[in-house]
């Protein structure tokens, strides 16, 4: 065995060799094919979509959260501040949605490729605390991908009009989702309008769209619901007549099952609010996702 090592040991510097041989050969043919293409890194999924949306083929897009994960007690690993480092485009939600990502910024230096695409809302408060789930009303959609645009075309302003042609085909689609969107909620009536959310991520979609949602925590899903927390929601479920219960794709369901059980109400399905749904869900895109949210309320509360 000890004979052999020095000869596998030499073998493999060799391979090594020829291998950045085959990288320094190829490379500025590859540079040359993907020259304008941005890299842009999203905070989380739904704006990594969005971003693809706007980009078209233009960029290359990954998102730091994954699909079907928490944002709010996400923990960020060594790949992703290497991720930060290479990014032509930082794309943040804002609001104090990515608590994680002042400890990840630190290893970008550059402040100029960090858009936060939450500027120019309106920001629903509680108290002091601005609730960052904007996205959830597509009115606010629409200036997030005025952002992404602004963004692109800062960073790749020989693309300006394919960037732009992209945003107003989208915004358009978006247009056409918020109306579909109204017209179904409408068709609840108005005493049924009331549900239980696993977390305060729908704050802005129960606002512009006429609904009352009570979140069994507050607007981050980081810390328990205490047993006195749970009592008190099992006593306004049956008090204030609240009939569904709605999980959340990046939750853990046990306790929204136990309130359910508890209080006699009907969990109504599973919205996806913090993210996009796995690959194999109905949620891969911002749109379908939003469609999917407001199918899942409709039909638990129109009942
Ligand atoms: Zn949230």
């Amino acid at each position: 065995m000890a004979a052999c090592a020095p000869v596998l040991l030499i073998r493999s510097i060799m391979q090594v060799r020829l291998l950045l041989c085959a990288v320094l050969l190829l490379s500025p043919l590859a540079a040359q094919a993907d020259d304008h293409k941005l890299t842009v890194v999203a905070s989380f999924s739904i704006i990594a979509d969005m971003a693809r949306q706007v980009a078209g083929s233009d960029a290359d897009i990954t998102s730091i959260v994954p699909a079907a994960t928490d944002a709010h007690a996400y923990e960020p690993t060594a790949q992703d501040a290497k991720k930060l480092t290479k990014a032509d485009v930082i794309l943040l939600n804002g609001l104090g949605f990515e608590g994680w990502f002042e400890r990840l910024a630190a290893a970008t230096g550059d402040k100029k490729t960090i858009f936060t695409l939450t500027k120019g809302i309106a920001p629903l408060m509680h108290g002091t605390t601005p609730d960052p789930h904007a996205w959830q009303d597509v009115s606010n959609a629409k200036i997030y991908v005025a952002n992404i645009r602004d963004a692109l075309i800062a960073k790749d302003p020989a693309y300006a009009a394919h960037f732009t042609q992209n945003a107003e085909r989208y915004i358009s689609e978006l247009e056409a989702l918020d109306a579909w969107a109204k017209t179904e909620i409408a068709k609840i009536p108005p005493a049924k309008r009331r549900a239980i959310t696993s977390h305060d991520a729908l704050g802005y979609f129960a606002k512009a769209y006429g609904l009352e949602l009570i979140p069994a925590q507050g607007i981050s899903t980081e810390g328990e619901l205490s047993a006195a927390g749970l009592a008190h929601l099992i006593d306004q479920v049956r008090s204030e007549k609240v009939n569904a219960i709605f999980l959340e794709n990046m939750s853990n369901p046990r306790l929204m099952q136990q309130l359910a059980e508890e209080s006699g109400a009907k969990i109504g399905g599973e919205i996806y609010s913090d993210a996009l749904s796995a690959a194999t869900g109905d949620g891969t895109t911002y749109i379908s996702l939003f469609r999917h949210n407001v199918s899942i309320i409709t039909t638990a509360l129109e009942k």
